[in-house]
């Protein structure tokens, strides 16, 4: 059973991976190498500076160019991006990456080919999920994961290679079997180095090394009231009969139920909260985990520094979000 937050999430999902391999073919974003300038909407999106040296506009012009051509608008989307993830944290990384995609469609046919979502969880998880059904392993999904990993790699490469060059030169070099070597260099070695990272380090990649997830962290952990997944700790003796339904489900293999310092790579997917929804369904109580914020958020922020803040009662009274 889906809850209507993991529906949104994947149409979201869905939707941005879409975009991702549309916006260089329809010109919506992309750099051209070979004009050596982005487009943008369908724009061509330059500085304006080769005005400037053919001598049609002076330097003041040129100076403004420069800052609302390029200045403005590179500061203003990290400016809003700094700002929804200091306030929200990783929304981007959980409701939108098309990385993050892969990682849980990967994570979830490996769960039904080894019984882990991850080829270095030392333990298999439980059969039972959070709904009560069954999901058993079998390793002949192996036939069905390492084609759809290869896909991925594939298709990864090839939208990585439209973001450099047009789109239709690319697409109708692969359609006529005429590549040159360079872009057949591209594609092989590209397809090669997603294989590996998806195969083996996909979530350690979101964890430890993309940049934009780690600077949404880092914003994130700078704000004690930014939203957070919050755990009654009032009721943790209701989890002894759980099999850790939470932690079992987790694309970024975190333990939800943790201060906020060890959730740092949190990706605000919610799967915890809803597979805790779900083990809770027959308690009138409701779920133990759910997103907080302002000062029901500091529960998770400020114990970190020796603060044991009581967590305030209407915190996770049930359709209550602060
Ligand atoms: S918080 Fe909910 S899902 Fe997690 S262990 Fe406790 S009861 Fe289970
Ligand atoms: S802790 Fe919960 S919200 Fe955060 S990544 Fe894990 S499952 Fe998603």
């Amino acid at each position: 059973m889906r809850i209507d937050t993991q529906r949104k999430r994947l149409l979201f999902q869905a939707g941005f991976f879409t975009l991702f391999l549309l916006a260089p073919v329809f010109d919506l974003f992309r750099l051209d190498l070979n004009l050596k300038h982005f487009f943008f909407l369908g724009m061509h999106w330059t500085l304006g500076l080769d005005d400037f040296v053919a001598g049609e506009i002076d330097s003041t012009q040129a100076a403004i160019n420069i800052v609302f051509r390029g200045v403005v608008p590179i500061l203003g989307t990290i400016a809003l991006g700094v700002w929804v993830s200091w306030k929200y944290g990783r929304l981007y990384c959980g409701w939108l990456c098309p990385h993050f995609s892969v990682v849980e469609t990967i994570n979830q046919l490996m769960r039904r080919t080894i019984g882990r979502q991850s080829l270095w969880d030392r333990h298999a998880l439980p059969e039972e999920n959070a709904d009560g059904t069954v999901t058993k392993a079998n390793p002949l999904n192996w036939l069905l994961l390492l084609p759809l990993v290869v896909a991925f790699a594939f298709v990864w490469a090839i939208a990585l290679l439209t973001y450099l060059l047009p789109p239709d030169e690319i697409y109708g070099n692969l359609w006529n079997g005429t590549l040159t070597r360079n872009q057949s260099v591209f594609l092989g070695v590209g397809t090669l180095a997603f294989f590996v990272e998806f195969m083996f380090a996909r979530h350690l990649f979101c964890r430890y090394a993309c940049a934009v997830g780690l600077f949404q962290s880092i914003a994130w952990m700078g704000n004690r009231k930014a939203m957070v997944i919050g755990f009654n700790r009032r009721r943790v003796e209701e989890c002894v009969d759980c099999n850790a339904a939470c932690d079992n489900i987790c694309p970024m293999r975190i333990k939800p139920r943790q201060i906020k310092r060890l959730m740092f790579t949190c990706t605000q997917c919610g799967q915890c909260a809803d597979a805790c929804t779900q083990v809770q369904a027959n308690n009138p109580e409701g779920s133990l985990l759910k997103w907080v914020e302002n000062e029901c958020a500091l529960d998770k922020s400020a114990r970190e520094f020796g603060h044991h803040n009581d967590i305030p009662m209407h915190c996770h009274e049930q359709g209550k979000k602060k």
